[in-house]
């Protein structure tokens, strides 16, 4: 018994560590896996994507504001003006009016190369010069071959604010350098662009100049770091960062696992950096982790549990199996000997007597010889329950052998058990049995005996066995008591 109890310990516990560990093993795998799809989808997808959206919105939100540059750079009227020798200036500031309030630019100017002076809708801002360094941007301007460019730089018409410059080469008819016209926008369409993508798409978008310095981020964003060599994590990288036009890159900050993008701008001489958290990408993967462990937990207990049971109604069925006679349904005679050994003792320690019946049908050979085998065993199995009937609840009536009982009898001396024996007998005999119609007579013959002190369960029978066998030899379909 014990050692069945042991072994359906070992069989849930392997059960328990073969399910829980199946279970870990495939969770944890699947989510490596999805974990490396997500990574590299962001970083070969998502992230490049982004990237190439928020640049080509900026080339269109720049097509417009160049465009205006290249008609005033061919104006007909700025040119003449300028021909003119410049002597109206409220003709030139009314034009640059016109120009930033139709258009709706924040900046509007022309720079004469003949007079040195920078035009603004307010009037002449300044005499630009080369010592200035303010001023630098003109004569990159006027050195360049192409007819015009995008820069972005501060505006010193309008307190420094950061600005991108279209600047336009202004010719004669006769293609004579005239001067640098154009418009200035602020970087607010930029900066709006990059917080609907911070929205939508969940990521941190921002700008750095070739320097390295952070030129420009969302107002929804904390600062990312001043200049990328002194972002931590990012320092490391900040050198090939800057020297490649467009790459993908992964660094860790303040614990958290950046995944980044960057390509450079031409038109803006900016890096664009788009970054998402790898952390963040993951949350729903670890969600999804989570509620498969969780679930397969309940699915190891349920499984466990079921386990539990069905062994618990095998091993009371084994039992079962192992204690009763079969055709009777009786306790066999290993059931009958524990059954006695706790009788005994119960006795010796109440000082109550127990008393043992052995029964044995007489002529059973001529009975199955007779009816049948079949018949026989109706016999056997009849006989239990017309005994049965005679007892008290507290008597304990097993099939000893073949066509043999043995009753015990606790808080019943031998005088009493005899009688008991004597009514049996009587009953027994009086009480045919009927098998296919056919009505059976059998006798018994009994041998009492009482349980004496010191006595085992063994010699107890034996001597029951004696009484019984003196029955027998005396004539059968009687009671005998041993002395
Ligand atoms: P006695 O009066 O001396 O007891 O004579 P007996 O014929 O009963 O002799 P014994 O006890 O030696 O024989 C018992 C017979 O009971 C032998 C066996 O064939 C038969 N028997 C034992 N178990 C079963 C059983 O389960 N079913 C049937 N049908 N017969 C059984
Ligand atoms: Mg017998
Ligand atoms: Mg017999």
């Amino acid at each position: 018994m014990q050692t069945l109890a042991n072994d359906k310990q070992k069989l849930i516990t392997a059960l328990s560590v073969l399910l829980s560990l199946g279970f870990i093993i495939t969770s944890f795998a699947s989510y490596f896996v999805s974990k490396e799809t997500i990574r590299k989808s962001i970083i070969k997808d998502e992230l490049p994507l982004t990237s190439d959206n928020i640049y080509s919105e900026i080339q269109k939100d720049l097509v417009r504001p160049t465009f205006i540059s290249s008609m005033m750079a061919s104006d007909t009227f700025l040119r003449d003006w300028v021909l003119d020798g410049e002597k109206d200036l409220a003709q030139i500031t009314k034009y640059l009016g016109e120009i930033k309030n139709r258009y709706g630019t924040f900046a509007s100017f022309y720079v004469s190369e003949r007079t040195g002076n920078y035009y603004h809708p307010g009037g002449i801002l300044k005499q630009i010069s080369p010592k200035d360094e303010h001023d630098v941007w003109y004569y990159r301007v006027r050195a360049m071959k192409q007819p015009y460019e995008i820069s972005v730089d501060t505006n010193q018409a309008d307190k420094d604010a950061l600005t991108i410059f279209i600047n336009y080469h202004v010719y004669d008819y006769a293609d004579k350098f005239l001067g640098v016209a154009g418009i200035g926008l602020t970087v607010d369409a930029v900066r709006k662009l990059i917080d609907s993508y911070q929205e939508r798409y969940d990521r941190i978008v921002y700008f750095v100049d070739l320097k390295g310095d952070v030129a420009l981020y969302s107002n929804h964003q904390t600062s990312p770091g001043d200049n990328i060599r002194r972002i931590e994590g990012l320092q490391a990288q900040a050198d090939t960062v800057l020297k490649s036009q467009s790459g993908s890159y992964q660094y860790k900050r303040d614990g958290r696992v950046h995944l980044l993008n960057v390509r450079f701008i031409p038109e803006l001489d900016w890096y664009l950096f788009v970054e998402k958290m790898e952390d963040e990408a993951l949350a729903e993967i670890k969600r999804t982790l989570y509620m498969n462990l969780a679930l397969c937990m309940v699915i190891t207990g349920v499984v466990l549990t079921l386990t539990n049971i069905t062994i618990n109604r095998y091993q009371r069925r084994l039992e079962e199996m192992a204690t009763t006679d079969k055709l009777t349904g009786l306790a066999n005679r290993q059931a009958c000997e524990l059954f006695a050994d706790q009788a005994m003792k119960l006795a010796r320690r109440n000082q109550e007597p127990l008393s043992a019946i052995l029964i044995d049908i007489d002529h059973f050979k001529q009975v199955n010889d007779r009816y049948g085998h079949l018949a026989g065993d109706a016999v056997i199995k009849q006989l239990a329950e017309t005994i049965q009937g005679c007892l008290r609840e507290s008597d304990f009536l097993c099939r000893w052998g073949g066509e043999e009982y043995l009753l015990l009898m606790k808080g019943c001396d031998l005088n009493r058990a005899q009688i008991i024996a004597e009514h049996l007998r009587t009953t027994v005999k009086e009480a045919p049995i009927v098998h296919e119609g056919v009505s059976i007579t059998v006798t018994i013959s009994l041998g009492v005996a009482e349980h004496r002190d010191e006595e085992s369960n063994t010699v107890m029978f034996g001597r029951a066995d004696e009484a019984l066998y003196r029955a027998k030899a005396s004539g059968r379909d009687r009671v005998c008591t041993a002395d």
